[in-house]
């Protein structure tokens, strides 16, 4: 069988067949920038969308050395004994592919990469997040259409890229580790506020009892916050990624926020909002990609970009301009 990338529709069907090279090169070929693959890869997802939206989407972030993917790996582990499949996805726009990346290095979970039924993807190289997002979310179907019923998403907990993830997952998870301070102090409010539970890793040894008294400080402090999805109460556990207790309790969580969810219409309602939100953010991007393009656009964009650094043309209206010379007014 070819699998050439100029064939969605063969492709698609080795994605779905659950061949393994297939699903690398389908994953290749929506990371490609080339506009003739990016024409492909919208071709391979429409032929994979129908088969999408069965698995249960996870984001998880926290600050370097918190465990994440130490946690990842023994929650993957858990979900295999549980007789599921996962994938693991990461979204770190400020990570070249080679060399130096800080997720979705494939050593980091060497137990759960050498699985046959567990995929892991390192995150895509890009400069923008929204570049990096989209290929990730698209990513993500092409995963869920080849079987695998639990994706995780990993992100370091720095810049927009908690607020990308949590916009394209199910179930956003903050992973903590004991000793950080006094309640949530450190942490950026915003990113507790987009938590459908907290985790506080490392509880084992030394750190059990620290690791205790942050998850009870924690849970007082959540009392002063809305909860990030209706009909949830955000709870906050204890586990060790190390010696792997307490990921049951986890897994746990997650089924419980998803019956919750689906039973009250609140997973729909998030996923068909993100749907939405991810159709506008892709008209952004289209429209500002062409615009930069545009040969009369690109013409005169030193001289504006000049003239707006030095203060003699206003922002605004060397924007409309641009945008005017673009429709060909
Ligand atoms: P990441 O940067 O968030 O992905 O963190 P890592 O998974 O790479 O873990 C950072 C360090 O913390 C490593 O030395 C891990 O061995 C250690 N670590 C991770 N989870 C645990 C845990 O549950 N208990 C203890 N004691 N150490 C852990």
């Amino acid at each position: 069988m070819t699998l050439s990338p100029l064939d969605p529709a063969a492709l698609a069907r080795s994605v779905r067949a659950g061949e393994r090279r297939a699903l690398a090169r389908a994953i290749t070929l929506i990371e490609s920038t080339r506009p003739d693959h990016r024409a492909s890869a919208e071709a391979l997802l429409h032929e994979l969308l129908p088969f999408t939206g069965g698995a249960v989407r996870i984001g998880i972030t926290g600050v370097p050395g918190a465990g994440k993917s130490t946690f990842i790996e023994s929650f993957g582990l858990h979900v295999l004994a549980q007789g599921g499949r996962p994938a693991v996805l990461a979204v770190d726009p400020s990570s070249p592919r080679t060399g130096g990346s800080i997720l979705g290095d494939k050593t980091r979970m060497e137990d759960l990469s050498r699985d046959p039924r567990a995929f892991i993807r390192p995150s895509p190289s890009g400069c923008t997040l929204g570049g990096v997002a989209r290929r990730t979310r698209e990513a993500m179907l092409v995963c869920e259409a080849a079987g695998f019923d639990v994706i995780v998403v990993e992100t370091v907990g720095v810049g927009q890229s908690e607020t990308a993830v949590a916009d394209m997952v199910d179930m956003f998870l903050l992973l903590l580790v004991p000793g950080g301070g006094d309640e949530l102090q450190g942490i950026k409010k915003g990113i507790v506020e987009l938590a459908d539970a907290i985790i506080v890793n490392k509880a084992d040894g030394d750190l059990a009892i620290a690791a205790a008294r942050a998850a009870r400080d924690y849970g007082n402090a959540l009392h002063l916050l809305a909860p990030a999805a209706t009909g949830w109460r955000v709870p906050v556990l204890t586990c060790s990624a190390l010696t792997r207790t307490g990921i049951d309790s986890v897994w746990k969580t997650v089924c419980e926020h998803r019956d919750a969810l689906g039973a009250n219409g609140a997973l729909a309602a998030r996923r068909a909002e993100q749907a939405r939100a991810w159709m506008w953010n892709e008209v952004s991007e289209t429209l500002l990609q062409s615009l930069r393009e545009d040969s009369r656009v690109a013409a005169l964009l030193p001289e504006m970009e000049q003239s707006v650094a030095s203060g003699r043309v206003p922002p605004g209206a060397a924007a409309r301009r641009l945008v005017a010379l673009f429709k060909g007014e």
